[in-house]
C-alpha cells in the first residue's frame, strides 16, 4: 500500500462493498503472533525452530513436543465440507476486513500486507491435524534450486550459469496420509518361458512357449503414512518428484508454524484421497505378492483386499515455490522445505537434445552393422 493511505478508510470501503454484494457471511478471524519486544509480526523460523521477530531478532519457543496422532476413518466422513458462504476475514494488524476464499488458512491482508493465520475453528471441512513444519529456510532453498539447475543435463549452459531463483513463497500443501492393516486373498496365473527347437523346411529355430501354473493363498500387509496430495494441481509430476516426507515427524497442527507462510485447504476431500491411497496399496500388495513366485508373464491376478484398521492424518506439508527467467519464459520449480529435494521445469537446449538423437541413432546405426555381421 502507499504510505498516505489510510488502512480504517480502505477498511470501511471493502466492507461498503461486501455488504453491498452478499446476504450470508461467515466472520473470520485471523491471529497474529507479536514480538513481545517490538510489537512486529513474528514469522516461524525454521532454523531456529521458533518464533522469530524480523526486525529484532527476538525468538519465542514453539511447542515442538506434540506429535500429530492417528484418526479412525470413520471421522473423516463427519467432516464434510461446508464451503460455499462468504468468508470475511478481519485483519488482526490494520482491523480491514477482506473477503477470502473458502480453502484459505493463512491469508494475507491486502490492505497491510499482514500475514495472518485464520482461527482453527474457523477453517471450513476437515481441520488439519498435523502439520510438518518447514525444516529448511529460504536462502537455503535458494542454493538447493542453484545446485540442481547445474545437475540438468539438456538445459541450456547459459542458463546453468546465470539461473536466478525468483520470488520463492513457503508454502504448506495440504495431503492425507493412511496407514492401515490390509488383508489380500488371491489367486492367479503365471508363465514362465521356455525354449524349444522345431524344424521347418529343413531348417531349425528356436521357439519360445510359456508354460503356465496356478498360485493363490493369502498376504497380509501393513501400510504406514501412505500419502495423497489434496491439492488439485497441474503440477502433480512435479509435487510426486518431492516424495518422500518424512511425515513420522509431523507435529499437531499448531498454527505457530504458519506465521510467515501460506497455507491452504484440501480441494480433493479426504473419500476421494483415500481412494487414490487404495490404489497405491493395492499396487503394493500386488508388487509383494508376485515377488514371491519366478516367473515372465502375468496371464491374471485377482485379489481380494481387506482393508482394516484404516486411520488417517491430514497434514499441512512445506514446500517452497519459485520460478526462474529464460528467454522471457518462466519456468517454476519446487523445494521439498523438509529435506531440500528439488523438482521442476528447466529450458531444454535445442542443440543438446538434437546432439544426443544423432549420437542416439549413430549407436543404434552401429549396432544395426554388427548384429549384420555377426548374424550373417
Ligand atoms: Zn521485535
Ligand atoms: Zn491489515
Amino acid at each position: 500500500m502507499t504510505p498516505d493511505m489510510d488502512p480504517f478508510d480502505t477498511a470501511e470501503d471493502a466492507e461498503a462493498e461486501i455488504l453491498a454484494g452478499n446476504e450470508e457471511e461467515v466472520h473470520v478471524d485471523s491471529h497474529v503472533s507479536k514480538c513481545p519486544t517490538c510489537g512486529a509480526n513474528l514469522v516461524y523460523s525454521p532454523e531456529k525452530r521458533k518464533l522469530e521477530c524480523p526486525f529484532c531478532g527476538n525468538a519465542v519457543d514453539v511447542d515442538l513436543t506434540e506429535y500429530a496422532e492417528e484418526i479412525p476413518f470413520a471421522n473423516i466422513l463427519g467432516g464434510a465440507a461446508d464451503w460455499g458462504e462468504t468468508r470475511v476475514f478481519t485483519c488482526a494488524n490494520c482491523g480491514a476486513r477482506t473477503i477470502i476464499s473458502d480453502k484459505e488458512i493463512a491469508p494475507v491482508c491486502p490492505y497491510c500486507g499482514t500475514p495472518g493465520v485464520i482461527d482453527e475453528s474457523d477453517i471450513t471441512g476437515l481441520r488439519p491435524n498435523a502439520v510438518l513444519p518447514f525444516l529448511i529456510d529460504k536462502p537455503t532453498a535458494a542454493e538447493r534450486f542453484k545446485a540442481w539447475v547445474k545437475r540438468k543435463f539438456f538445459a541450456p549452459g547459459k542458463y546453468k550459469k546465470s539461473a536466478r531463483p525468483e520470488q520463492i513463497a513457503g508454502n504448506y500443501f495440504p495431503a492425507f496420509t493412511f496407514d492401515s492393516d490390509t488383508f489380500t486373498s488371491y489367486r492367479g496365473r503365471l508363465g514362465k518361458y521356455y525354449y524349444v527347437t522345431v524344424r521347418r523346411n529343413g531348417k531349425t529355430y528356436r521357439q519360445q512357449r510359456v508354460r503356465y501354473f496356478d498360485i493363490g493363498g493369502t498376504y497380509s500387509l501393513f501400510f504406514n503414512d501412505v500419502l495423497v496430495y489434496a491439492n488439485e494441481s497441474r503440477d502433480e509430476k512435479h509435487l510426486a518428484a518431492l516424495l518422500p516426507f518424512a511425515t513420522d515427524q509431523a507435529q499437531k497442527y499448531n498454527e505457530d508454524f504458519i506465521y510467515g507462510f501460506g497455507a491452504a485447504q484440501y480441494d480433493k476431500d479426504g473419500t476421494v484421497c483415500w481412494g487414490e491411497a487404495q490404489e497405491k496399496m493395492r499396487g503394493a500388495i500386488r508388487r509383494a505378492i508376485l515377488s514371491q513366485y519366478t516367473y515372465d508373464v502375468v496371464a491374471s491376478l485377482d485379489m481380494n483386499v481387506s482393508y482394516g484398521k484404516v486411520t488417517y492424518k491430514y497434514m499441512l506439508l512445506p514446500v517452497y515455490i519459485g520460478h526462474s527467467k529464460y528467454r522471457d519464459k518462466l519456468y517454476n520449480f519446487f523445494v521439498n522445505g523438509q529435506s531440500g529435494k528439488v523438482a521442476g521445469k528447466t529450458p531444454v537446449s535445442p542443440v543438446k537434445v538434437t546432439l544426443v538423437a544423432l549420437l542416439g541413432a549413430a549407436v543404434l546405426a552401429g549396432l544395426g552393422v554388427l548384429i549384420y555381421f555377426l548374424t550373417s
